[in-house]
């Protein structure tokens, strides 16, 4: 450990310039370096028992994760929730052979700050200790759209990340892999960063590439064997030379300093081959990130509520659905109304005002995390719509553990038809409140009549108020099929209530 905080002051001011863009990670030799350290103090000082022991259990070790989301100052620019969910859950995937799970702790953070949403690659320690949250992985999430570095792990305090906005697609071993750094896993190919391997095409490898360590790993089963010092320090991930993205299988003739071919790992999540070759971590690189769990003291946290897995789940949307027209509601609530998920812990709940109907976003209405795993209505201040205008709205159970559901399920509704006078009278949320099917009403929208189609005579009274409360019309129903001549009737809403239930008719 004094290694690690010695060398961390060292590289401080060495991270700013840093220019050179790796598509996969901002780990860089020098913290390349200060990784291996860390994993090697780790190896020296673990306590064997603790170890084996954490090994071998079959329950899984959990592990909380703070995800903070960078935005500019105005509070926009987030990203998109479920982009970055299916990102961690993919992530998780990667990590269950060896039973470590991660799960978001809930509330999300929110960072606005213009600077790190163009830059977050410069943000200064200080800066990352404020926000972090104790005893838990921290995640954080923006665009740096000045400084665009791909994913990156950061060696202040060791336990946070940052993940780009174009890596958070949903798909990809990028977190996983910078994860993997944050664990103490250099890359398989640690001390060759900035070196082009193809250079030494055909011919053997010079045995010191200089720099930091620059002790070349020899091919493992070659002579001189130095497979637990030299590269990434695992004996089990055999040379590998290439640290540029590169296609897999490697076919370059890429040899050790004793002439004989490399025969690299496509497949492991440190090294740098296309996201399809990339599966697994090595079982001693397994035991790194075990260890470390250990040395974090992150093996004894609680598991997650909710361990149901939301993927590809939807929360059935009851209203408005299937463009439904309401009235424009001025002083009045909008209700959105859906199905409980069984497993959910919470809803994402968004509402935007579309370019007709269709999926041209216009404007944000309603973005909300309802907190309440019972939730299955939210009610918002219809002054927040306008008519006639056409919007969409979603509802997405999440949970801490799995919160992959189909985050892209719209219901899209219309407003429609009431007198801005009605600002002036105020509107009677009693008569919005309520509707019955018990009597039907046809046609609707109607233009010259409509017809109250009750389910048995009655001589219940028919009155009929505009939106703002006024009666309009008034009479006895006489027969099954009422008509009612609304030729002169002013365009709008209305609501019809006989007896003790109500049902709006639109009149064009
Ligand atoms: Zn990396």
């Amino acid at each position: 450990m004094k290694n690690l905080i010695l060398v961390s002051a060292f590289l401080l001011p060495l991270l700013g310039f840093s220019q050179e863009i790796h598509n996969k990670c901002g780990v860089g030799l020098e913290e390349g370096y200060m990784i291996k350290q860390r994993m090697l103090d780790n190896r020296a000082n673990v306590d064997v028992s603790q170890f084996e022991n954490l090994k071998n259990r079959s329950a899984v070790t959990y592990i909380p994760v703070t995800i903070h989301f960078i935005g500019d100052d105005n509070g926009e620019g987030y990203g998109n929730y479920g982009d970055v969910f299916a990102t961690f859950c993919a992530m998780n995937e990667l990590y269950l052979p060896q039973n470590v799970q991660f799960y978001i702790k809930f509330p999300l953070r929110y960072v606005n700050s213009q600077d790190h949403h163009e830059d977050m690659f410069s943000a200064s320690q200080q800066y990352i200790a404020n926000l972090k949250v104790d005893n838990t992985l921290n995640i954080f999430t923006g665009k740096s759209t000045l400084n665009p570095y791909a994913s990156f792990y950061t060696s202040w305090g060791g336990d946070w990340l940052f993940l780009l906005t174009a890596q958070a697609q949903g798909e990809g071993t990028t977190l996983a892999h910078e994860l993997g750094h944050l664990l103490t896993l250099p890359h398989p190919f640690y001390g060759w960063e900035d070196i082009d391997a193809r250079d030494y095409e055909g011919g053997p490898s010079p045995s010191d590439l200089g720099g930091w360590n620059g002790e070349v790993e020899k091919f493992t089963r070659g002579t001189g064997k130095n497979c637990y010092s030299a590269g990434d320090g695992f004996c089990d991930t055999p040379a590998d030379y290439i640290s540029f993205i590169a296609p897999c299988p490697m076919t370059y003739d890429l040899r050790d300093p004793s002439d004989i071919s490399i025969d690299p790992d496509e497949n492991n999540i440190m090294s740098y081959y296309y996201d399809e070759c990339v599966t697994t971590f090595s079982q001693e690189q397994q035991d790194a990130i075990m260890i470390d769990i250990i040395d974090r003291q992150w093996d004894n946290f609680s598991a997650p509520a909710s361990l149901t897995d939301l993927a590809g789940t939807v929360a059935t949307q009851i209203g408005p659905i299937n463009n439904n027209i309401i009235p424009i509601p001025l002083y009045n609530d909008v209700t959105l109304t859906w199905d409980a998920v069984a497993g959910a812990e919470g809803y994402y709940l968004i509402v935007e005002r579309t370019y007709s109907f269709g999926v041209v976003q216009l404007e944000i209405i309603i973005e909300e995390f309802i907190m309440d795993p019972n939730a299955i209505s939210y009610s918002f201040s219809g002054t927040l719509l306008i008519e006639p205008e056409y919007y969409r709205w979603s509802v997405t159970p999440i949970n801490e553990y799995k919160p992959c559901a189909e985050f892209d399920t719209y219901e899209q509704f219309t407003t429609t038809g009431i007198d801005s006078s009605a600002a002036e009278t105020g509107l009677r949320s009693d008569l919005i409140s309520e509707e019955s099917n018990n009597f039907e009403i046809y046609p609707n929208p109607a233009r010259d009549m409509f017809i109250i189609s009750t389910d048995a005579k009655t001589d219940n009274l028919v009155v009929i108020y505009n939106t703002v409360g006024q009666i309009i019309f008034e009479s006895p129903i006489i027969s099954r099929k009422y008509e009612v001549n609304v030729t002169n009737w002013t365009p709008g809403v209305y609501i019809i209530e006989l007896g003790t239930k109500k049902q709006r008719v639109v009149v064009n």
